[in-house]
């Protein structure tokens, strides 16, 4: 096997084997498998932190992602609803929990003489460009330094606009940052069903090329823990991330010791193909959570961006949200179907100044030359 170069590139990732196997892995921990009645679950985490040090050992890099800062925090200040009855109640349990999250996963992975590294990130973190470079730069430098970082939300400074609210998405923004090879999401079921897990006849869906809103709408009843926040749905979105940036990504039952390890030899578990590969920056573009405003266009338009035009003035029928040039929106079309999201080239205002506009006509209402598109095709993605 290369020693450099994107695992993915070489081998298809098809299989809990070949996720498990990855070159660089980001493994999801979520609240409702680490904490039971708001203590740590020591044994099962120790039992997890053997088989990351196993899979170091055998050359593949690791970044973990753990829920259980509010959990944690709301059973040493005694709050109600596990933390979650008020954003002030779980930005004061994460702030406590964080502590002790850090320092289990610290204890758990010193036992192998590994060495964790603490990253809190916001949802700005990695929607702003920048800022998103930035954190994958210092992704890159613990793993080439050989520590192990321990990724969560830094839910202590997070309001409700400007957070993920769940680890899965989280999860998968982390290992497009990083580059990773897939995403292992540890969950408190086996998988995707077809249908509600309690129904008996719901299958268990082993392998999905594409969510698509078929695929979204199996989700309706997933998770059943209601500790953590995530939720099936959540886990959806987190494919559909990581499959736009090439990355493999596999929900499998966690509620076992050494569970990668179990599910790898029952070979259970759901695993989203990676369906494309964007450029980095596309992908990273595609899978930005937080569109501004939606412009919505006709079906002239809809066919024109599907063949990879960009988004003209003449095409659009309806301009929604306060928004800057260089803003991320959503794109719909005429029944309300989402077709992607971009950067626009206008302001809000001046977007709905020139709606259904031609070029020529254009520079009459703006007062100056306008730009070559609205939503320029390079700066858009579709789907
Ligand atoms: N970041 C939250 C925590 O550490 C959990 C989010 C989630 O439930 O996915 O408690």
């Amino acid at each position: 096997m290369p020693q450099t170069g994107r695992l993915s590139e070489v081998m298809a990732i098809g299989t809990i084997l070949e996720v498990a196997s990855a070159r660089r892995l980001v493994i999801k921990i979520g609240s409702a498998l680490l904490v039971e009645d708001g203590n740590p679950a020591l044994v099962w985490l120790n039992s997890l932190a053997d088989e990351i040090a196993d899979l170091r050992t055998a050359g593949a890099e690791i970044i973990v992602v753990s829920s259980g800062a509010i959990a944690l925090g709301a059973a040493r200040l005694n709050l109600p609803r596990g933390g979650r009855a008020s954003l002030a109640d779980a930005q004061a349990a994460a702030s406590v929990g964080q502590v002790e999250l850090a320092q289990i996963w610290g204890t758990a992975l010193a036992r192998h003489d590994h060495l964790s590294a603490q990253m809190l990130v916001t949802l700005d973190d990695l929607e702003e460009r920048k800022r998103y470079l930035n954190a994958a730069a210092t992704l890159e430098r613990l793993l080439e330094a050989g520590a192990i970082p321990v990724v969560n939300e830094n839910d202590s400074v997070a309001t409700e606009e400007i957070r993920f609210g769940d680890n899965d998405r989280l999860a998968a923004r982390v290992a497009q940052a990083a580059n990773a090879d897939a995403v292992l999401l540890l969950s408190d079921v086996d998988g995707l069903y077809n249908r509600d897990p309690s129904h008996r006849d719901a299958a268990l869906i082993e392998r999905v090329e594409g969510v698509t809103p078929e695929v979204i709408a199996m989700a309706g009843a997933g998770s059943s823990s209601g500790m953590g926040s995530g939720g099936m749905l959540a886990k959806l979105q987190a494919a559909r991330i990581a499959e736009r940036a090439g990355i493999a990504l596999a929900i499998i039952n966690g509620a076992y010791d050494r569970p990668i390890a179990k599910a790898v030899a029952a070979n259970r578990g759901t695993v989203f193909l990676p369906v494309r590969s964007d450029s980095a920056r596309k992908a990273w573009l595609g899978g930005r959570l937080a569109p501004e405003g939606v412009l919505t266009v006709d079906a002239g338009c809809v066919t024109a961006l599907s063949e990879g035009a960009s988004l003209l003035a003449a095409g659009l029928t309806e301009v929604e949200g306060d928004f800057a040039r260089g803003a991320l929106v959503s794109l719909h079309g005429p029944k309300g179907e989402r077709l992607g999201q971009g950067l626009v080239e206008y302001s809000g205002a001046e977007c709905r100044a020139i709606v259904g506009l031609k070029q020529a006509e254009q520079e009459a209402r703006l007062g100056y030359a306008p730009r070559a598109a609205v939503v320029h095709r390079d700066h858009m993605v579709r789907g």
